[in-house]
């Protein structure tokens, strides 16, 4: 009988993948994340991520940000180094941080997307960075719905990179599907085509792998449905790539850290009043769940 393609994650698996800190670690063990992210009106989502990424145990991040953003993550995020755009409410100028392969050598990995916008500067920047760029990278949001109306770019995706979709950012990338068995097909199709990791965000998130497997996350709750649940899984995923988990471990460990800490969240504060913030404040909590 062959095995089934088909798991559900449960604490045992997560705890086995986590790897506690070793005592005479330091920041450089621990990696340097490059987060692009925020456009005016739209910075929350940044600070989100940048948040969950510091609180995820990063060892440095690096936020690119457009120049409306500049005192808005110095002050809310102050563990975060910053680059600002030439451009005041966008971003088109990031590409600049990895203008060759050596330079790209200096991040472990890249979280694009989060309040990020589609504006054309925006895009084509998009494009420069992945000339360069070729390993594991979390792609998330407005960097999805760019790549969804350019099927030229997601091919040129760093093979093992992790894509996040929601419903509708999934049907923008990959077309629509008529239920979700097909659904399902589709996004383990394309993950095994294409080498890329990818999730379909939702009550029980699907965890799709290159070896064909689908994993259902079982931690979270409807009180993280509220604008800015997905910016912190993005920061949570930069994390743990820049930490060194494989791609696969990341995806595994973050989703279920994300939907934890959201349970935290609303055992302790409801899931009406529960916001984004609260998850990112609910990782402590979840981290000493995993010893
Ligand atoms: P986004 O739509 O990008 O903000 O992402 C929302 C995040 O919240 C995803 O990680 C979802 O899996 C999670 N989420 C939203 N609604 C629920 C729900 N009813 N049960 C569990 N998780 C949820
Ligand atoms: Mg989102």
């Amino acid at each position: 009988q062959t095995p089934s393609r088909f798991h559900i994650t449960d604490a045992l698996q997560i705890k086995n993948i986590y790897r506690p800190r070793k005592p005479f670690s330091h920041k450089g063990t621990f990696g340097h994340a490059l987060l692009i992210a925020g456009s005016e009106g739209k910075m929350g989502a940044a600070v989100l991520s940048a948040k969950a990424c510091l609180r995820t145990g990063v060892g440095l991040l690096s936020c690119h940000i457009p120049g409306c953003g500049y005192d808005i993550i110095q002050i809310s995020s102050p563990g975060a180094m910053c680059f600002i755009d030439e451009q005041k409410d966008h971003s088109s100028s990031f590409h600049t941080h990895i203008p060759n392969a050596e330079a790209a050598a200096k991040y472990k990995t890249i979280g694009i997307g989060p309040g990020l916008g589609t504006a054309a500067g925006t895009c084509w920047a998009f494009e420069k960075l992945l000339e360069h760029f070729h390993q594991p990278m979390v792609i998330d949001a407005d960097a999805l719905n760019i790549l969804g109306s350019s099927p030229a770019m997601l091919d040129k995706i760093p093979p093992g990179s992790l894509l996040t979709p929601h419903p509708k950012e999934f049907e923008r990338l990959f077309g629509k599907t008529a239920n979700d068995v097909e659904r399902l097909e589709l996004l383990s199709a394309n993950a095994v085509k294409r080498k890329l990791n990818i999730l379909l965000k939702g009550r029980y998130t699907a965890m799709a792998f290159p070896d064909g497997s689908i994993w259902f996350n079982t931690t979270g709750n409807p009180g993280m449905a509220t604008g800015g649940s997905g910016d912190v899984l993005t920061g949570i995923l930069t994390s743990l790539l820049a930490q060194g988990y494989t791609p696969r471990e990341a995806m595994l460990m973050g989703v279920w850290l994300h939907g934890l800490s959201g349970d935290h969240a609303a055992a302790e504060r409801s899931e009406e009043a529960m916001i984004a913030e609260d998850i990112v404040e609910f990782l402590g909590k979840s981290f000493l769940e995993l010893r």
